[in-house]
């Protein structure tokens, strides 16, 4: 054991920082890098005035009450990584489309969304049910699929819708149990968390995400997205890892089909293992000489297809929530509820922001902002190139005409006034994203879910996807599990067990 460390993770986004503090937790020589001077990637804080906004986060899937705990509170406790955290129980979402005469909240009481949803449309109350059947058993076999004893032979038995589900899209699934159309376009608008329409994303990725926040609720760090970076880095260093911030990896050294060190500042640091929490196609094209990089990577990063990229308003109110009128935390305010349409009206231009989702951090802490004050959250989304073209000196007066048009949407659908009592603003555009997290197109959602590229076939493909190199894994949104916190936490700590597992079987560590 001549190297200079069991592993070195490039990137401490959710992803690094998980698979790093796992590791180092675990007893192997540990070396994080990342090439800013914070941790977190999308998951960190911004402090503006009076304020700290969060700049990510709206809800973590999969944390679940302490009496209660869903995988990420029991990996974070595993860890002993200390996070406080608030669960908002109330609504799922509260959906606001005015062309479509829709205001509606879906509520997490199952009992009450069947009922509530019947009056809205009126037959949808069973086939409700039997969704809500098929998303808590899909929450159940998304856990289990990431578990370390995990046996596919045994998917059917425990969970025999999983496959069916894996294979269908949304919209399959839901004509299938025979869910009234104004249901169906009521009940899948979380579609654009996970960013692939309802035609083309598979059920089993959306019933998942849907039965976990019904069964264990949206989470959130008392403190921002910034307490779990923190939390996790701690574990890092406590464990005797080392973190190294303003670090950016300029080489991912490979011979032979097996990697074995990284070159940092010119210097190249040997490791038995190298945990990629930057993007395949960076790393392919830009980190790892060619020759060295297998063709079926280039074939299939080339074939997938990004996901989309988001456009984000951050406001310091100098008024409570309350008194701005907000009822809801997550407010989704859409032009139309058919997700293909609204894809097309974002795709390959910045005109339109079909789909903003407006979030009152307040209502689910209370004292995240001073007395009198609230902290709102707009997030739009866009697809393809629409940004690609800008030029540096018209980036802060689009950002601005884009801000404004979102906040104008907002105050016409809820009918209130924000405009007025904006004290901080901080916006960030799909450049600003490329910029801070180093991802092709600023997308903090890796590759887009479809039918050929789901979670399960993922699954089935990830030894050959993710582990071409010998020595080199990826983790992060751009892996197995996609986008979101939940994924990107649960991956890294997969990847480092794996890791402990064979460095143990070599006997490189003995606890
Ligand atoms: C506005 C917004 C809202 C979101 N809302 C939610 C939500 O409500 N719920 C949810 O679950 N998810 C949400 N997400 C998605 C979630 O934040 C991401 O999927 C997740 O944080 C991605 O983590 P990651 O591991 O891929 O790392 P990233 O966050 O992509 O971080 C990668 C890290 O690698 C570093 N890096 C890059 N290149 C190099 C290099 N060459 N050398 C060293 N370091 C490098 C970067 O500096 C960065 O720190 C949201 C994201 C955004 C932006």
């Amino acid at each position: 054991m001549n190297n200079d460390y069991g592993a070195i993770v490039i990137g401490a986004g959710n992803g690094g920082l998980m698979a790093a503090a796992t590791l180092a937790k675990k007893g192997v020589r540990t070396l994080l890098i990342d090439k800013h001077n914070i941790p977190g990637g999308s998951a960190s804080s911004i402090h503006r005035g009076r304020f700290e906004f969060e700049p990510s986060l709206h809800e973590l899937a999969a944390v679940g009450e302490a009496e209660n705990p869903s995988y990420v509170r029991q990996m974070f406790d595993e860890l002993g990584a200390d996070v406080e955290w608030c669960i908002e129980h109330k609504e799922l979402y509260h959906l606001y489309v005015p062309e479509e005469g829709i205001d509606f909240a879906l509520s997490s009481d199952p009992k009450k969304l069947c009922m509530d949803l019947e009056k809205e449309a009126p037959g949808s109350a069973g086939p409700m049910m039997k969704m809500l059947q098929l998303a808590g058993e899909a929450a159940r076999a998304f856990a289990y699929m990431g578990m370390k004893d995990y046996d596919p032979n045994k998917l059917d038995e425990l969970f025999p819708h999983a496959k069916t589900l894996a294979g269908h899209t949304i919209k399959e699934v839901l004509d299938e149990i025979g869910m009234p159309e104004r249901a169906q376009r009521i009940v899948s608008q979380y579609w654009c968390y996970l960013g692939a329409t309802t035609t083309e994303m598979d059920a089993l990725t959306y019933f998942r995400m849907f039965g976990g926040y019904l069964m264990f609720g949206a989470g959130m760090p008392k403190l921002r997205s910034h307490e779990l970076s923190l939390a996790l880095e701690k574990v890092v260093r406590d464990n005797g890892g080392e973190v190294w911030y303003n670090t950016p990896a300029e080489k991912i050294l490979v011979k032979d089909g097996k990697a074995y060190g990284v070159r940092i500042g010119g210097k190249d640091y040997l490791c038995d293992n190298v945990v990629s929490n930057v993007y395949p196609d960076y790393a392919y094209s830009y980190l790892i000489d060619k020759e060295e990089v297998p063709e079926r990577a280039v074939k299939l990063t080339n074939a997938r297809e990004l996901a989309l990229n988001l456009f984000t308003v951050y406001l310091g109110m100098n008024k409570t929530g309350e008194e701005l009128g907000f009822k809801s935390y997550s407010n989704f305010i859409l032009n139309s509820t058919d997700s293909d349409f609204l894809v097309k009206q974002a795709s390959d231009n910045r005109e339109n922001v079909p789909a903003v989702i407006i979030n009152c951090l307040n209502n689910v802490i209370p004292d995240c902002t001073p007395e009198g004050t609230s902290f709102l959250f707009l997030t739009g989304f866009f697809f393809g190139n629409g940004w690609d073209s800008i030029k540096p000196e018209e980036h802060q007066k689009e950002k601005e005409r884009v801000a404004e048009a979102m906040i104008r949407r907002c105050e016409e659908a809820l009918h209130m006034e924000i405009m007025p009592y904006i004290e901080e603003i901080e916006i960030a555009s799909p450049v600003t994203f490329a910029r801070f997290l180093g991802s092709p197109q600023g997308t903090p959602y890796g590759y887009r879910m479809n039918k050929w590229d789901n979670y399960i076939q993922r699954i089935v493909d990830k030894r050959l996807d993710e582990k071409m190199i010998k020595g080199l894994d990826f983790v992060g949104a751009a892996t197995h599990g996609g986008d979101g916190y939940s994924p990107t936490y649960l991956g890294g700590y997969e990847t480092a067990i794996e890791i402990v597992e064979a460095q143990k079987e070599k006997g490189e560590i003995q606890r």
